[in-house]
């Protein structure tokens, strides 16, 4: 189950479409990860927070955030918050990030503040797992920036493909300009109901496009994984035996057992979405 460590695997929550799953997979994966006994740190890069209170850290406007973090007034130590599970910690966020985008704008660097931030954590975990806004703004380039690799949630809709471009395309512009290395690691359909026809075209078509990018493993639309949230928990502290605790957890599962060995790691540009676009015929203008 450990995981070497080589420095840990940085995975971005990213999806520029709201309510996809993002947060929801970001508390569950990291709170997963860490209940597999390897450290693990969630950074919540979202204004609206709610990975911050999905894991029950109380609102509090003097706490050190992200926002500190980014404007270069906290160290990372110093804005790490310890969680109810032992081998998961937090790095909050707070409305005012909100802000960051616009008091970011003319900085220096201002691309890979996060990356530089955390860095001096990096000995201390074998995941760093980020949560974005539904934006391709400042906060999300800067994680994608900060990332080894782009977890990709969506849900089984027509179209779905077709969500995603611009957001294939942003990797595309991000790999040339600031982290050649980043890679997609996977796509993970979220709220699933794979008894519909459309679920089972939907994903054929998606395991065409992706591949073996596309994980085994989904999550089924579970009312636990909505229900925990307001309790401050993880579904695996919630309800553990739900079908939404036990999807994560095979689902971290799943991407560590794909990251430990790295000669078995996919290469950056194995995926090309700008090849693989054409090929689904999508509209290149979208
Ligand atoms: P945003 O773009 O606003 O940040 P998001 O992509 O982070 O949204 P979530 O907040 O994780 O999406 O999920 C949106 C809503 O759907 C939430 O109310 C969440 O509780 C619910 N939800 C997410 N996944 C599931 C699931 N598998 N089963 C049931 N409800 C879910
Ligand atoms: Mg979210």
């Amino acid at each position: 189950m450990a995981v070497e460590a080589t420095g840990p695997r940085v995975l971005v929550l990213a999806n520029q479409k709201g309510g996809v799953g993002k947060t929801t997979t970001a508390i569950n994966l990291a709170a997963s990860f860490a209940a597999a006994e390897v450290n693990t740190l969630l950074i919540d890069c979202d204004p609206q927070s709610n990975a911050t209170s999905g894991l029950g850290l109380p609102k509090d406007e003097h706490r050190l955030s992200v926002y500190d973090l980014l404007l270069g007034a906290a160290s990372a130590e110093e804005t790490l918050q310890a969680t109810e599970l032992e081998q998961l910690w937090i790095i909050p966020s707070h409305k005012n990030l909100v802000g960051a985008n616009v008091e970011l704008v003319g900085a220096e660097h201002r691309e890979s503040r996060l990356k530089d931030a955390i860095a001096p954590l990096r000995d201390r975990f074998h995941f760093i797992v980020l949560d974005c806004p539904p934006a391709l703004d400042l906060l999300t380039l800067n994680s994608l920036v900060a990332a080894d690799a782009v977890l990709i949630p969506m849900q089984a809709e027509y179209f779905a493909l077709e969500g995603i471009t611009e957001l294939l395309g942003t990797i595309s512009r991000i790999r040339a300009s600031f982290n050649p290395a980043l890679e997609i690691e996977g796509v993970v359909l979220t709220m699933f109901d794979e008894r519909t026809n459309l679920a089972q075209q939907v994903t054929a078509e998606l395991k065409r496009f992706f591949g073996e990018k596309l994980c085994a493993t989904t999550i089924p639309r579970n009312i636990r994984l909505a229900e925990a949230p307001s309790y401050g928990k993880p579904a695996l502290l919630y309800d553990v035996r739900s079908r939404g605790a036990e999807s994560y957890i095979r689902l971290a599962k799943e991407l560590m057992s794909r990251n430990m060995p790295t000669s078995e790691q996919p290469a950056p540009d194995e995926l090309n979405p700008q090849e693989d676009m054409e090929n689904a015929e999508l509209d290149k203008s979208a």
